[in-house]
């Protein structure tokens, strides 16, 4: 049995994208109209065989295509980003194929600021609702790709891996990522454009890597983009100028997460390819979904297996615990019930 959604530290949420315009006019084209393979209400998604519900799969919410960023961004982010400036870890993942809408919820379009400026702009606003602490906010932002950790505000011919350490107070830390001070939401913003202008440089790699494979395996690889925001706090001193200051009280990191490029349906032929290549660049997805499955299933006790891959490790003191976890998986009109592999599928609460 599951979890109620308020019990649950971890919130899973569907966004559907709507018809972007040359899908549309392909659909207006068609002479038969193509079948629905799926239906959705605020709490489910259902799965379609001529028209009859064959499977149902539930979630905290589901973000109907003509909801907006905004609808999104107040009913499930703002809580989590209010309680980071309070104290408490929290972590937003955007999580679907290419193409299902991560970029267009998390970054914005020129029109239509995403959850990360949304979530910029709203921690320098609620800091102003605790004068009697003083904040230091740092931005960092970091890409996994294959388990090499890199960071995404070097300058391109610097960048080399990463380590991933763990602290005397045992906290996980990435050695040697870039914190950037920040004073003002426009600044923070502007590291996270430079980090994803530097993005091309996971792309590249990539490419190099995979030259002799077949091109249709971009699809299967995955790169992993964090950003977060380090909000560093304590009382203000009340003791007399000269006095040293207490240790800070807390640190609480936001975690903004893009789960790109998670695989396609299958296609014949190019599954054994796939898995070999796929095992270790899907790692951390795999084990992230295992993770989020034990943390928001009571029914699944045990050892949570927070060492098997690159992200969860990073993201262990964001997971669980105190700390808020949001998944946003996008998704568009594919089939998401036909597809074991599909996100959406591998994290809906329950399969009815
Ligand atoms: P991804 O990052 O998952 O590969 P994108 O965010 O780039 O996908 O979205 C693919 C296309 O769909 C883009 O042109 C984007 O502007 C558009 N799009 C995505 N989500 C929406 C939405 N909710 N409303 C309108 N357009 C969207
Ligand atoms: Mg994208």
């Amino acid at each position: 049995m599951s979890v109620s959604a308020e019990e649950s530290a971890v919130k899973v949420c569907v966004r559907v994208r709507p018809l972007i315009e040359r899908e549309e006019r392909a659909t207006a084209e068609d002479s038969v109209p193509a079948p629905l393979y799926w239906k959705a209400d605020r709490k489910s998604i259902h799965q379609l065989d001529d028209g009859v519900t064959t499977k149902s799969f539930s979630y905290d919410r589901v973000f109907s295509s003509s909801e907006t960023t905004n609808h999104l961004y107040q009913d499930i982010a703002k809580p989590l980003v209010v309680s980071a400036v309070e104290g408490y870890n929290g972590t937003i993942f955007a999580y679907g194929q290419t193409s299902s809408g991560k970029t267009f919820t998390m970054m914005g379009s020129k029109l239509v600021p995403g959850v990360i400026p949304l979530s910029m702009e709203e921690v320098f606003q609620t800091i102003q609702n605790y004068p009697q602490k003083e904040f230091l906010l740092r931005v960092s932002y970091m890409e996994i790709y294959n388990e090499t950790v890199t960071d995404l505000l070097v300058d391109n011919w610097k960048r080399k891996p990463l380590e991933v350490r763990e602290a005397l107070n045992k906290n996980i830390y990435v050695a040697d990522l870039t914190e950037e001070l920040v004073t003002c939401p426009a600044q923070a913003l502007s590291w996270v454009f430079k980090g994803e202008k530097n993005r091309h440089y996971g792309k590249t790699k990539m490419n190099e890597a995979e030259q002799s494979l077949s091109h249709h395996l971009q699809n299967e690889t995955t790169l992993i983009y964090t950003s977060s925001v380090i909000l560093e706090s304590r009382e203000r001193a009340t003791q007399p100028p000269g006095i040293t200051l207490r240790a800070p009280s807390s640190c609480p990191h936001l975690n903004l997460v893009d789960l790109a490029g998670q695989n396609g349906p299958a296609k014949p032929g190019r599954k054994a390819l796939a898995l070999r290549k796929g095992c270790n660049i899907n790692r951390s997805l795999f084990t992230l979904a295992q993770v989020i499955k034990k943390l928001s299933d009571a029914s699944q006790r045990g050892f949570t297996n927070y060492r098997d891959s690159k992200l969860t490790r990073i993201l262990q003191n964001s997971l669980g615990g105190n700390a808020k976890t949001v998944i946003i998986c996008t998704i568009t009109m594919a089939a998401p019930g036909g597809d074991p592999q599909h996100p959406a599928v591998q994290l809906s609460k329950r399969h009815v």
